[in-house]
C-alpha cells in the first residue's frame, strides 16, 4: 500500500479537528471575514483597538490614484477616508505629484490585522506611497511586486537627494492641510526636511509627526467622523510645528538604542480587547 494511504485515518482525524469551531472567539476572524458588515458606516474605538461598521471599498483605480497589493484585501475604509483619498488624488497633480499609489487602508470590517500594522483598525488610516504613480495603469501583478522607494538617506539622518523632490513636500502639505486629517506619520528625516524648507503658512507642519519607518510611505490618520459616538479621538497633538528639540530626539543615541532593543512579540488582540460593538460588527451580516 502506498505510504500516504496508510495515513488516511490520521488525515481524517486531522481534518475533522480542523473543521471544529474555534474554542473562543478570536481575532483571527478579522482577516478571514468576507466583505463589510451591513450597518451604517461608523468608526468604532481607536486605530489601535477598534473596528469598522459599514465600510466601503476604495476602487482599485480612480482619477489620480491606483491601489497597490490588491490581494491583501485591505482597501476598505470609512466613507470619510475614501472621500479624503479621492480628494487628495484630485488635488495632488496640480502640486506636481503625478498620482497616488495607495497602500493599506483597513480590512473589510477593520479590526486587528494578521501582519503589517498595529493600527489601521477603525477605517480612518491609510498608507500612501512616497513613490509617485506612473502615467499608466499598473497590472495586478505589478501592484503586488513593485516596491515603494525610500526617500531617506541610508544613515537615516536626512532625505535622499536622489529620490526626494519638492513634489514630495507638496503632496504632504496638501494632505496635512485637509480638514479631516488629524495627523500624518513620516520618518523623522522627512519631517526635518519639511521643517527646513516649508515657506509661508507653516501651521500644517504640526500635523506631520515623526515616527519609526515611514521612509517610503506616509501614513494618514483622520479625525473621528462627526456623529460617530464610539470613535475614540487620539491624544491631541502638542502645540507648535514640531520643528524643535522633540524632533532632534529622533536622531539621538537614545532613539538609536530604542530601535536596537529586541521587540517583544505583540500580544494577540482578542475580541475582549475591543469595544463591545465590534463583536456585532464581526459576527453580524
Ligand atoms: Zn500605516
Amino acid at each position: 500500500m502506498p505510504r500516504a494511504w496508510r495515513h488516511w485515518p490520521l488525515v481524517l482525524i486531522a481534518v475533522t479537528a480542523m473543521a471544529a469551531p474555534p474554542a473562543a472567539a478570536d481575532a483571527a476572524t478579522w482577516w478571514e471575514v468576507a466583505g463589510p458588515s451591513a450597518g451604517a458606516p461608523r468608526a468604532i474605538g481607536s486605530p489601535g483597538r477598534g473596528c469598522l461598521d459599514g465600510a466601503i471599498a476604495l476602487p482599485a483605480d480612480g482619477p489620480g490614484f491606483q491601489v497597490m497589493r490588491l490581494s491583501r484585501d485591505r482597501m476598505y475604509g470609512h466613507p470619510q477616508l475614501i472621500r479624503f483619498i479621492e480628494e487628495l488624488a484630485r488635488e495632488a497633480p496640480s502640486r506636481g505629484w503625478a498620482g497616488l499609489l495607495v497602500g493599506d487602508l483597513a480590512q473589510p470590517r477593520g479590526g486587528p490585522m494578521r501582519s503589517g500594522h498595529r493600527s489601521h483598525q477603525s477605517g480612518l488610516d491609510v498608507d500612501v506611497w512616497l513613490t509617485p504613480a506612473p502615467q499608466r495603469r499598473l497590472t495586478a501583478q505589478e501592484r503586488e511586486e513593485l516596491g515603494a522607494v525610500s526617500v531617506v538617506a541610508s544613515d537615516g539622518r536626512s532625505v535622499d537627494r536622489a529620490t526626494w523632490t519638492p513634489a514630495h513636500a507638496q503632496v504632504l502639505r496638501v494632505a496635512a492641510e485637509h480638514p479631516d486629517v488629524d495627523r500624518i506619520f513620516v520618518h523623522a528625516a522627512i519631517k526635518k526636511a519639511l521643517c527646513e524648507t516649508a515657506v509661508g503658512d507653516r501651521r500644517w507642519l504640526r500635523k506631520v509627526r515623526p515616527w519609526w519607518g515611514h521612509d517610503a510611505h506616509f501614513h494618514v490618520r483622520l479625525v473621528c467622523p462627526p456623529g460617530d459616538a464610539e470613535c475614540e479621538s487620539p491624544e491631541p497633538l502638542p502645540a507648535g510645528d514640531g520643528c524643535d528639540p522633540s524632533l532632534e530626539w529622533w536622531f539621538s543615541e537614545e532613539a538609536a538604542a530604542e530601535l536596537r532593543k529586541p521587540k517583544a512579540a505583540a500580544r494577540t488582540i482578542t475580541l475582549d480587547d475591543l469595544p463591545p460593538a465590534c463583536r456585532h460588527v464581526l459576527r453580524g451580516g
